[in-house]
């Protein structure tokens, strides 16, 4: 199989101008006469379906949730990117694609990233337009923050809850179609198999929540807009609902899966604090402009208050080793930096997983008043959990699961290896390389959804006859039905001893220690037989009480559960491979003198896109490459001392 990523010819900085000039359209009448599926309602989805319908397409539109309000999308808080320079400093395209680059360790597809930065621009307007609540300043412009990876300040928010308010505008667009008969909405859908004729998708096959009734859909096109799968290690910063089966099911039909072990681990997290505990929660990286990140000098010290330590006994970690960025280094120089002071010892908390986040220094300089405006929520919830005053004494956070870099393969174009199938949002790979920075997963969510398939989309349709879809009752379509129908039975008769979530937790904590902040040829080599064994005592002892015909959440949970047994095996295929360290991906044996990622660009810069070939007692993939050549940064260590 050979990877055409199809970026187009020419100067970067003209690229996508030059290809929406001379992609193919679709005459306005003939619009109607095109169905496409979007499967998500997050920012990614609901803002292509909103565009795709107000275009003229026919659209369906999939979520599990009640409501497409509900996506995890709703969760971000800290903030959205966008190359706007309002602050004079010293902001451009240029610099939040070098940024967006660098931050993701030279494992990025360059053209997809400059774009990202250039439609970054569009995207704010017409949110504020939506009637977003950016934060503003006295005089009414809108304010920006900084965040990880970047020396400016140009991320847009609204206080801690800038997905709610972001999701709230992309709801209004999908709900004017929804109103308008273009958009049909199932909530309470899941899509659990992807339909494939003559080699194009061609539609899904979804199973209705409350009742159970398994359904065909069929479209000229599908966009798979569902989120990322951090959740596979069972404890994230991710929605508990938040699942790869969609994904993986498209997987499972021959969609590539790119760099699948490149995973964020986000270092602002509330520690673990029991084996009970279900999810983990984000402080936003926002937190990091103004709290400052510190641990005991000597171990004796750590379990003292922290007040009672002098400022000359305290180790402000990450300024003492990153001056030029301190307190907003990236999420996996962070992360890593918080892991080796508590494996010295100096840890904090009763797990002594954990670093101080103190914002003394910032009440003390702004007052009380101003930090409660920039961050009062998150301070509440970190009250509700911890039951702990973050005004009076400092918070405490340790690294955790909580993005995915890795995702389906794309082209250019946002286009899968399988025509007629789109993926975007968290769900593909294309534009965070080996590590996300702060604030680019909406921007990407949005750019992807109202600037990006509408045209690319388009494209694509141009090449399809209009008109009829695939019959329901075509060959391929009663296959998926009949292999959904066998998957739901499967997993309701095996009738053993144990539940999804128990399965769930002993995949996660082994994904956790072997495919973690650190991974070696020796543990991953241990998780690559420890998986498969786990996977056949899940189909041979799990319990799922209930029917099929009727709201199961114990089912949909096995269900997404058993593919995460699948997709774990490939994200320690995958780290295995990769005899390198970029990013978030952090090999032990290939590391710099003074413990930092060491890339092997010789042998490693690609993008590693697998093949599904079957699985028995173990799976098996076919490695295809992408080789990464850039044509305007030139590769260099990373450093952002
Ligand atoms: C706590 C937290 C805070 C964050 N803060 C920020 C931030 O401040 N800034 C930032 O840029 N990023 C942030 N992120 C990351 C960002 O929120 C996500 O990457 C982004 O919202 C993902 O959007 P999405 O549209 O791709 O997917 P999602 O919002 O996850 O939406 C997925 C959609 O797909 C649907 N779906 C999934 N599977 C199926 C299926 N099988 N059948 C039917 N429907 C399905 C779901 O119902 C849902 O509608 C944060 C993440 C977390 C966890």
């Amino acid at each position: 199989m050979k990877l055409e990523s199809n970026t187009p010819p020419g100067p970067l900085a003209q690229k996508w101008d030059r290809h929406r000039a001379e992609i193919k359209l679709v005459n306005p009448a003939n619009k109607r006469k095109y169905e496409v599926i979007v499967v998500g309602s997050g920012l990614a989805g609901a803002s292509a379906a909103a565009s795709l319908a107000e275009l003229g397409y026919r659209v369906k539109c999939f979520c599990f949730q009640d409501s497409p309000r509900r996506a995890h999308s709703i969760a971000a808080q800290g903030g959205i990117n966008a190359a706007k320079n309002y602050q004079n400093d010293g902001d451009s395209v240029y610099r939040l694609f070098y940024d967006t680059i660098k931050g993701g360790d030279f494992r990025a597809r360059e053209a997809n990233v400059y774009r990202l930065a250039q439609v970054s621009v569009n995207i704010i307007d017409p949110c504020v337009a939506q009637g977003v609540p950016f934060a503003r300043e006295y005089g009414g412009t809108l304010a920006n923050r900084s965040f990880g990876g970047a020396q400016v300040s140009r991320t847009f928010y609204a206080r801690g809850q800038t997905g709610q308010q972001l999701l709230l505008g992309a709801y209004q667009a999908l709900s004017r179609q929804i109103g308008a008969g273009t958009v049909k909405m199932y909530p309470r859908t899941e899509m659990l198999e992807l339909v494939v004729a003559d080699g194009a998708a061609r539609g899904i096959v979804t199973r209705d929540l409350v009742s159970g009734k398994i359904e065909a859909h069929s479209a000229h096109a599908v966009i798979l807009a569902t989120g990322g799968y951090g959740n596979t290690y069972n404890l994230s910063t991710y929605a508990r609902g938040s699942n790869a089966t969609a994904i993986w099911r498209a997987h499972r039909k021959g969609a590539l899966f790119a760099n699948p072990c490149f995973t964020q681990i986000h270092p602002t997290c509330i520690p673990v604090s029991g084996d009970y505990q279900s999810k983990l929660t984000l402080m936003s990286e926002s937190l990091r402009n103004d709290g400052r990140v510190w641990v005991p000098k000597r171990k004796e010290d750590c379990a003292r208050p922290p007040a009672s330590i002098a400022e000359e006994d305290r180790d402000y970690y990450l300024e003492r080793l990153y001056p030029s960025f301190g307190n907003l280094a990236p999420r996996d120089i962070s992360s890593r930096a918080a892991k080796r002071v508590c494996d010295e010892g100096r840890g904090v908390g009763p797990s002594g997983l954990g670093v101080y986040l103190d914002f003394s220094d910032a009440i003390g300089r702004l007052g009380h008043r101003v930090v409660e405006e920039r961050y009062g929520n998150l301070f509440d919830i970190y009250k509700e959990i911890t039951g702990e005053n973050a005004y009076d004494a400092p918070m405490r956070i340790y690294p955790a699961i909580h993005y995915t870099m890795g995702g389906l393969w794309v082209d250019y174009n946002l286009m899968s290896n399988l025509p007629g199938l789109f993926v975007a949002g968290e769900a593909n790979f294309s534009d965070h390389g080996a590590n996300r920075l702060g604030a680019s997963a909406l921007m990407q969510g949005l750019a992807d959804g109202y600037f990006v398939l509408p045209y690319t989309v388009g494209g694509y349709l141009a090449t399809q006859k209009p008109g009829a879809t695939l019959p329901a009752d075509h060959p391929e379509f009663r296959k998926a039905i009949e292999d959904v129908g066998d998957r739901t039975r499967r997993l309701l008769s095996v009738n053993g001893s144990r539940t999804a979530d128990a399965f769930h937790k002993d995949l996660g904590k082994l994904l956790w220690e072997k495919c973690g902040m650190a991974r070696t040829h020796e543990g991953l080599t241990a998780a690559l037989k420890a998986i498969p064994a786990l996977r056949e005592e899940f189909w041979r002892d799990i319990r799922v009480p209930g029917t099929g015909e009727e709201l199961n959440q114990a089912l949909e949970r096995a269900g997404r559960i058993a593919d995460y047994f699948e997709l774990a095996e490939l994200i320690c295929l995958d780290a295995l491979t990769r005899e390198e360290s970029c990013g978030g991906h952090f090999r032990e044996e290939f590391q710099t003198g003074e413990g930092e990622a060491l890339r092997d660009d010789e042998r490693f810069a690609f993008v590693s896109a697998w093949e599904f070939k079957g699985l028995n007692g173990s799976g098996r993939w076919d490695l295809h490459k992408e080789p990464l050549v850039y044509e305007e940064v030139h590769m260099s260590q990373r450093s952002y001392k």
